[in-house]
């Protein structure tokens, strides 16, 4: 199995309606890709090393699967890459820019969204007010702020029907989408999903994975995909990668992944 990059994609600055003169303004450098590659990584708490030199590619404007058993390390890569926690040795590349070391906020800046596990929804806010938590580090002008609202409110029609409705009156896949349309505005070209599916009804789970299919294929993003959930992630993703106690037991293109009846068995888990 091959290790490195992966599908193919649009995954330009113009794809995701930005110009490249935009993407400077926001991180101070020129973006010159969209694609995410973790080199070398080492992450833990304390004495726990959860990432073990974990190398992975996710291609610009591809979705790329990140499997494993309980504790493989999939949670602690997201954390890693949005700077969560420190990084002890590697390289994160948004395109060619290491993002390793810098503050969560930085990291935001530079274009890396994450979704964490759990839908961190408030439930006594409305809709709106959680999704107005997306806009709070937004300088400028209130219009634009109330444009992009409105625009997440286009891509996400449940959630315009229920803005002024408080969000503990959202079903599960609404939380989600909630979750999602919150990350997006800041405006990321790679966004981190940890187990969007997890605890959502078999027909909920696949509405999630579409909107992860259309947030890839029509608006460009590049999507690092966290799943417990193998045989879903792989059906929707271009590229998986196995990890198992924090290394990297395979790679390869999702088709080749699912066909693979050893792997299914020892690692995904279907
Ligand atoms: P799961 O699907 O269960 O969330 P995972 O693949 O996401 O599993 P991680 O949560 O990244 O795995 O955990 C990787 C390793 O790090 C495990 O050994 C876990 O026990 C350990 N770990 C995770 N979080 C902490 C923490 N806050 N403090 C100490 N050890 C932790």
């Amino acid at each position: 199995m091959n290790r490195g990059a992966n599908g193919s994609g649009a995954g330009s600055s113009e794809a995701n309606g930005r110009s490249p003169a935009a993407d400077m303004d926001r991180t101070g450098a020129a973006a010159e890709s969209d694609s995410l590659t973790v080199e070398g990584l080492v992450a833990g708490y304390g004495e726990v090393i959860a990432l073990d030199g974990v190398t992975v590619t996710a291609s610009a404007g591809g979705i790329t699967a990140v499997l494993g058993a309980n504790g493989a390390g999939k949670t602690t890569l997201l954390r890693a890459v949005s700077g969560m926690i420190k990084t002890r040795r590697g390289r994160i590349l948004l395109g060619d820019h290491d993002v390793a070391g810098r503050s969560p906020e930085q990291i935001v800046r530079a274009g890396i969204a994450h979704v964490p596990e759990g839908q961190g929804v408030i439930p006594e806010l409305t809709v709106e007010e959680n999704l107005r938590i997306g806009t709070m580090s937004w300088r400028g002008r209130r219009a634009d702020r109330v444009a992009a609202l409105e625009e997440e409110y286009t891509r996400f029609k449940p959630l315009a029907d229920r803005r002024r409705k408080p969000a503990s009156t959202l079903s599960g896949g609404e939380r989600q989408m909630l979750v999602i349309a919150r990350a997006l505005l800041a405006r990321p070209r790679v966004l981190l999903l940890d187990e969007p599916s997890l605890g959502l009804a078999p027909r909920v789970m696949a509405q999630v994975m579409d909107l992860v299919v259309r947030l890839s294929r029509e608006h460009g993003l590049t999507i690092v995909l966290v799943e417990q959930n193998a045989r879903g992630a792989l059906a929707v993703a271009d590229h998986g990668v196995v990890l198992n106690l924090g290394r990297v037991v395979a790679s390869a293109d999702a088709a080749t992944l699912a066909a693979d009846v050893a792997l299914r068995h020892h690692y995904l888990g279907f």
